[in-house]
């Protein structure tokens, strides 16, 4: 099954050329207090057997959900699978799910250190990171500065003409729909989310925006537009809300400020070029990865936390 196959390269059992100088490259950063152990490549030990034997929870596009060991804990394990119209279009781009792990971990570690809450605990290995378990409100949030995709194409605004206020939108979770675009009275009317949850939702989209925003101009990347997942947690009697899902390439719109060169998704939707170089670049801009200085000596660490 090509998905036993898929994991059995998550065990650092790689044997094609790119993907091993890639996976050599990205840093091996520890999360605080992990056990990470760099030479299994997972915290949890795991090998192909008991990874095999471990409970499939949800299998989305481009990531598994696992089991955790602890209750109230998944395992989110991202593929090298890429669609786009919803899944029209299809491709396995090597390297992309352990681009997307590294870069997720890095957006969603900054944002928890920051107080804006996600789901994400630590990085178990290449592929893999341990997540709280949430119920995914049905609600894509989708936050845009400038106007490019669907939003140019709806309302014929020239893709790039910055907006004068960042823009909230929502999409209801429906694949056999194609997502559409609905208003707050739908989420309510239908009982998708309350008022209380849809005002922290913008909320949060805000803050998450912001972070983002900041980080990318850093490294001379302009923030489109991204969009996030957002989940219920539950404390006694208490929900919370929390960002979820994942933050990469493949949910945002990232366009070099110099050159307006595409570093995300749409490299592939739109045919541009090559999509692992483009997610690589945003990684060594970050400064996830080493610069390639041509040489393949092993692990490169790079110590950001
Ligand atoms: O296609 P559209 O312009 O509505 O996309 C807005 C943003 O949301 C883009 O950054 C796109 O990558 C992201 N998106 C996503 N998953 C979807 C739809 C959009 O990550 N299902």
């Amino acid at each position: 099954m090509a998905f036993y196959g898929q994991h059995r390269k998550s065990l650092l059992e790689i044997k094609s050329g790119a993907l091993r100088r890639l996976t050599q490259q990205i840093i091996e950063a520890p999360t605080a207090g992990s056990g990470w152990n760099s030479r299994r490549g997972s915290c949890f030990q795991f090998t192909g057997d008991n990874m095999a034997r471990r409970k499939k929870i949800y299998e989305g596009k481009a990531k598994t959900l696992y089991e955790g060991p602890e209750p109230g804990t998944l395992v989110q394990y991202f593929k090298d699978d890429a669609t786009a119209f919803n899944a029209e279009k299809r491709s396995v781009i090597e390297g992309k799910g352990v681009l997307n792990n590294r870069l997720s971990e890095f957006f969603m570690h900054g944002l928890n250190t920051i107080g804006v809450p996600t789901h994400f605990i630590k990085r178990l290995n290449m592929r893999e990171q341990l997540i709280k378990a949430v119920e995914i409100i049905p609600l894509e949030v989708v936050v845009r500065n400038v106007a490019a995709g669907s939003m140019s194409k709806r309302l014929g605004i020239e893709e790039g003409a910055s907006l004068p206020r960042p823009i909230v939108e929502f999409y209801y979770k429906d694949d056999a729909l194609g997502d559409p675009l609905v208003t707050e009275e739908h989420a309510i009317a239908f009982g998708w989310a309350t008022q209380q949850d849809l005002d922290d939702m913008v909320a949060l989209a805000l803050r998450v925006n912001d972070f983002l925003s900041g980080i990318m101009l850093a490294v001379n990347i302009r923030l489109v537009d991204f969009k996030i997942e957002i989940g219920r947690i539950f404390d006694g009697d208490y929900q919370r809300l929390i960002v979820a899902d994942e933050i990469s390439p493949d949910s945002c719109r990232l366009w070099d400020i110099t050159s307006g060169e595409k570093l995300d998704k749409d490299v592939f939707r739109r045919d541009l070029g090559d999509l692992a170089q483009a997610y690589t670049e945003v990684a060594h801009r970050l400064g996830l990865m080493p610069k390639n200085n041509g040489s393949s000596t092993g692990p490169k660490l790079v110590s950001r936390r």
